[in-house]
């Protein structure tokens, strides 16, 4: 075994672990995990855990479904809800990588391996990336029944504080939870909306950052669940009122540690090269949109009014914008925002997707449009065409086809996934047009 491996080891016997879930991503982002006896712990490194590809929607087909789980020593973290005080019984995770038993390489419909694969070609241009994403979620009230409804817990707003902000005791224990399982937490806070929250946690390199975003889901889902509260990911559970974003910070360094998207010199502290990026990100926007905005639901956020972008464009300062420059103290900190992802997605391949489109940028050298400063929801159509700024995709269909037409997106996705998240995208589409909606009722049954 390896130090690291070693080190695990060590832990769970410390530590009183008992089992040890190991842990993957399906294409649509869910967390799947195997439960393994920790004394399975140094096969589990040595030899890996096989299991059945064929059940895991749009893996693959039963006859090649002979699948390895390699799990990472970096990611072992103790599940604190499920350790308890004196008692033997506690949990651990590992995140894992999927191999492809046939070839004995990564498994191509694996979204982890799928981002490593970007890193990598970023890696060969001489960059590092890091991210870091703001998660934004509801917490809803639970009927008698257990399930969830859309009732808010509270009636707070931006940056309310107690008594209003009754979700305080729930944040606070979902903060010490990441805390136990490795987030350094920067700063939570009520967001705009009626039991909406955001917590902020450090950047990361990207890879970490991925498996970070499938942690805090996992985290605050159990811990509400504790307080019989629901925490919904759900972009835009309720109409007319802020949806639930999930901001992208993404910034490359060079290999001694330097920020490639500073210049003290610009106007913005931003080097050519972020404008690159940024540039790329802005062409492939509509079809990054397919990957980073992945449910028919993403779409009734992504309308004007709701500090969500709409408009492809980039701003110094202005929220309406799906490109933000954030304000940075130090040059280690000039960073783009990319504003229009919400936290649906699929965390591994939405990175994929907006790394690979800034990378395209900056292997062009595309220019970049000057920043646009006023608030551009209220342009007219007149004043977008003299800019030149064009809109996100207006639904799910419409994403995919702009998807499907995108083949540096797609190259990042890899064929396999790309072709199942087409399949998987289309049919979600096809399924809502054919429901008749409350609002239609409204609308219509008593007036024709
Ligand atoms: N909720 C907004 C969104 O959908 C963002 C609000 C904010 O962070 N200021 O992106
Ligand atoms: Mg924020
Ligand atoms: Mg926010
Ligand atoms: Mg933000």
């Amino acid at each position: 075994l390896s130090t690291d491996e070693q080190r695990v080891i060590d832990a769970i016997e410390e530590e009183g672990i008992d089992f040890l879930r190991l842990q993957f991503t399906d294409i649509l982002g869910t967390v799947k995990n195997v439960s393994i006896p920790a004394s399975q712990a140094e096969k589990a490194f040595s030899e890996g855990i096989y299991f059945d590809g064929s059940s895991i929607d749009g893996f693959v087909r039963i006859q090649e479904s002979d699948m390895r789980l390699t799990p990472d020593p970096a990611t072992f973290a103790v599940l604190p809800w499920r350790t308890r005080e004196g008692e033997n019984g506690g949990a651990a995770r590992l995140i894992c990588d999927v191999v492809d038993t046939s070839t004995g390489e990564p498994f191509e419909g694996d979204p982890r391996g799928v981002l490593k694969g970007v890193i990598d070609r970023a890696a060969e241009m001489g960059f590092e990336v890091n991210a870091a994403p703001e998660p934004e979620f509801f917490l809803f009230e639970e009927d008698e029944d257990g399930r969830a409804t859309t009732k808010t817990n509270d009636a707070g707003g931006y940056f309310d504080l107690a008594p209003k902000d009754l979700a305080q005791d729930v944040r606070r224990d979902i903060i010490y939870g990441l805390e136990d399982m490795g987030f350094e937490i920067e700063a939570s806070h009520h967001e705009v909306a009626e039991g909406q929250h955001e917590i902020n946690f450090e950047y990361d390199d990207a890879l970490t950052t991925a498996d970070n975003v499938g942690t805090f889901r996992t985290v605050v889902r159990a811990i509400a669940a504790q307080h019989d509260l629901h925490a919904t990911f759900m972009p835009k559970p309720i109409a007319r009122i802020n949806g639930s974003g999930m901001h992208v910070h993404l910034s490359l360094f060079t290999e001694d540690g330097e920020n490639a998207f500073h210049d003290d010199d610009d106007e913005f502290n931003l080097s050519e090269t972020a404008k690159q990026f940024t540039a790329g990100i802005l062409e492939h926007a509509p079809a990054i949109a397919a990957v980073t905005n992945p449910t028919v639901n993403s779409y009734k956020r992504l309308v004007p009014g709701y500090e969500a972008p709409v408009y492809v464009a980039w701003s110094d300062r202005n929220r309406s914008a799906l490109i933000r420059k954030p304000a940075a103290r130090v040059p280690a900190a000039s960073r783009i925002e990319a504003r229009f992802p919400d936290p649906s997605c699929n965390p591994y391949l939405a990175f994929a997707a907006l790394i690979s489109a800034g990378l395209d940028g900056v292997e062009r050298g595309l220019d970049c449009d000057d920043p646009i400063r006023e608030n551009i929801y209220e342009f007219d159509e007149r004043k977008r065409e003299e800019y030149g700024i064009s809109t996100l995709p207006s639904n799910l269909g419409e994403a995919v086809d702009e998807f499907e037409e995108d083949e540096v997106v797609q190259d990042a996705l890899g064929d396999h996934i790309s072709e199942k998240f087409v399949e998987a995208k289309t049919a979600e589409y096809d399924e809502y047009r054919v429901e008749v909606s409350e609002w239609e009722l409204d609308q219509y049954l008593e007036t024709f």
